[in-house]
């Protein structure tokens, strides 16, 4: 008898929040764990890289709803990692700063569950670096402390020894320490840490919600209350804070404070989420299309003499993966394409013939298809060759018609087909997070996006938000879409790609501020 599977729990650091600071290796588990644990400080669009199927389970308190308590938590990572499951317990920064993380690992060790640890970088080092404030300097700090603010004054035993900090001649880094900020300054200041020295604030560091408040010590708690300002955030006290004014640079790109929602099918929306941070913004991948390759008779048989045909025009990926997995379904080797000739539409379609090591000998740009069949038709003699056009179940035929037209014997079959996907856990990233730019590459996830906002599933409060956001398009056509479901549209990007679409969210985040 097969031996049961042994599961094992990775306590893996999230990163402070901007998902491109996981490590690698934290990375490599998440994409492909079965059970994903998080907390609150974890940015939701880290979940959307374990796979698809894999239990996600929020362990984070939420206003409104009560936190999901500690054992409660561990019972259920050693009830799955005993059923032989892969668990991710994902914790915001480094799980052994402040985390519980120890904690969690000797629980572990107790009921004998194989681990791992995966470090992470913490937020005591990367909130004050993405506000401009190294934690140690030649000149100004010789190290730095990492403490907990969060210290009941009437605990006995291990007491934070503020005498000890306020001689230290390096940078406090207090964590948790917001809501007591006033007693963490009084027992600083008490224990005689001079009234001038720079301090700061740091919310939210590297995330889209950056905020950050510099003021002189003794001075700081009143203004951070006169602000409202709330957790979580890394209080750091220190010569290192004065360096700021010179190499503040998170606050300098173009798209800093914009959370923007990505609505292309997840495959596709790597490459514009990747382009979004590069300027600055928080991207959330929430697709709102799924798309499924069809397999019926008519794909079978196209697959099974795919060398009949002279040329394979193919218009998008999904159309690419659609036949080409017929293919090795049927024959189970790509050579049965044999002299078949491919065309692609579009770099992207000709970028995923080639990661399958076959090239387009033609590829045409992007836009309509009456323009694609003109371009098409300039570039060859279509007369009596045999043309299979796999393209989506709801795709046009406008391509097959022009080459018919000109004599082709030009055959369109559907091979993939679209449809709403059946949000779970996404539904609840939307409810937490403030998005304020939504940005859309076919007038399907328009439609799928207005019906989310009319239905059910999302609250009211969350619906308006989304209903308010600078909507984005990447074209005329999901710009006529947006207008028809009532959307204003704040930018439409000059030529339909991913460079020309991030910079109409930069015009539409723009306008967005300006009216603020
Ligand atoms: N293990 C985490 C810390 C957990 S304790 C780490 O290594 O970062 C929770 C505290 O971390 C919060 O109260 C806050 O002080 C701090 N924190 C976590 N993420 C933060 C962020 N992005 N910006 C500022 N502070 C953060």
């Amino acid at each position: 008898m097969a031996r049961p599977r042994r599961g094992t729990v990775f306590l893996v650091g999230a990163g402070p929040g901007d998902p491109g600071l996981l490590t690698v290796r934290g990375l490599e588990l998440l994409r492909r764990a079965e059970v994903v644990i998080h907390d609150n400080l974890c940015n939701p669009a880290l979940l959307g890289e374990a796979p698809e199927g894999a239990e996600i389970v929020d362990a984070g308190k939420h206003s409104g709803s009560p936190t999901p308590r500690q054992a409660h938590v561990l019972r259920r990572m050693i009830r799955r990692a005993r059923e032989g499951r892969s668990v991710v317990r994902l914790k915001g920064g480094d799980p052994f700063v402040f985390g519980r993380g120890g904690e969690e690992a000797e629980a572990l060790a107790r009921a004998k569950i194989r681990f791992e640890i995966v470090p992470g970088v913490t937020s005591a080092i990367a909130a004050p670096g993405a506000a401009g404030i190294p934690v140690t300097h030649r000149a100004r700090a010789s190290g730095f402390a990492v403490v907990t603010g969060h210290e009941d004054p009437a605990k006995k035993g291990d007491v934070v020894d503020y005498g000890a900090l306020a001689r230290f001649r390096g940078t406090l880094i207090f964590l948790m320490s917001v809501r007591r900020l006033d007693d963490v300054v009084a027992r600083l200041r008490a224990a005689g840490k001079p009234a001038a020295t720079p301090a700061a604030l740091v919310r939210w560091g590297t995330r889209a919600a950056q905020q950050t408040l510099v003021e002189r010590l003794d001075r700081i708690a009143v203004r951070a209350a006169a602000a409202g300002f709330r957790p979580p955030a890394v209080f750091a006290v220190g010569e290192t804070v004065a360096c700021r004014s010179a190499i503040s640079w998170i606050e300098k790109r173009p798209m800093f404070g914009a959370r923007v929602l990505v609505t292309r099918a997840r495959r596709r929306a790597h490459e514009l989420c990747a382009k979004l941070q590069d300027l600055g913004a928080e991207a959330l991948s929430v697709p709102m299309i799924e798309t499924l390759p069809l397999r019926n008779r008519a794909v079978a048989a196209a697959a099974r003499r795919a060398d009949a045909w002279d040329w394979i025009v193919f218009s998008s990926a999904e159309g690419v993966d659609g036949f080409l997995g017929a293919v090795l379904a049927e024959r189970g080797d790509l050579r049965a394409l044999g002299s078949a000739r491919l065309a692609a539409v579009g770099e992207a379609t000709a970028a995923r013939l080639a990661a399958r090591g076959l090239r387009a000998a033609l590829v045409a740009r992007e836009g309509t298809a009456a323009a694609l069949a003109r371009a098409l038709c300039r570039r060859g003699d279509w007369r009596g060759k045999r043309v299979l056009l796999p393209g989506s179940a709801i795709g046009g035929r406008v391509l097959e018609r022009a080459l018919c037209a000109r004599d082709a014997d030009a055959r369109f079959l559907p091979v993939y087909r679209t449809r709403r996907p059946r949000w779970t856990w996404e539904i609840s990233t939307l409810e937490q997070s403030e998005v304020e730019v939504a940005v859309f590459t076919s007038s399907s996830t328009v439609r799928h996006f207005a019906a989310l906002l009319k239905g059910p599933r999302l609250s009211r409060p969350c619906a308006r938000r989304l209903r308010g956001c600078a909507h984005v398009s990447i074209g005329p056509s999901t710009t006529a879409a947006l207008r028809r479901e009532g959307f204003r549209v704040a930018a439409q990007a000059r030529r339909p790609t991913v460079e020309a679409l991030a910079a109409a969210a930069v015009r539409a985040w723009r306008e967005r501020r300006r009216r603020r």
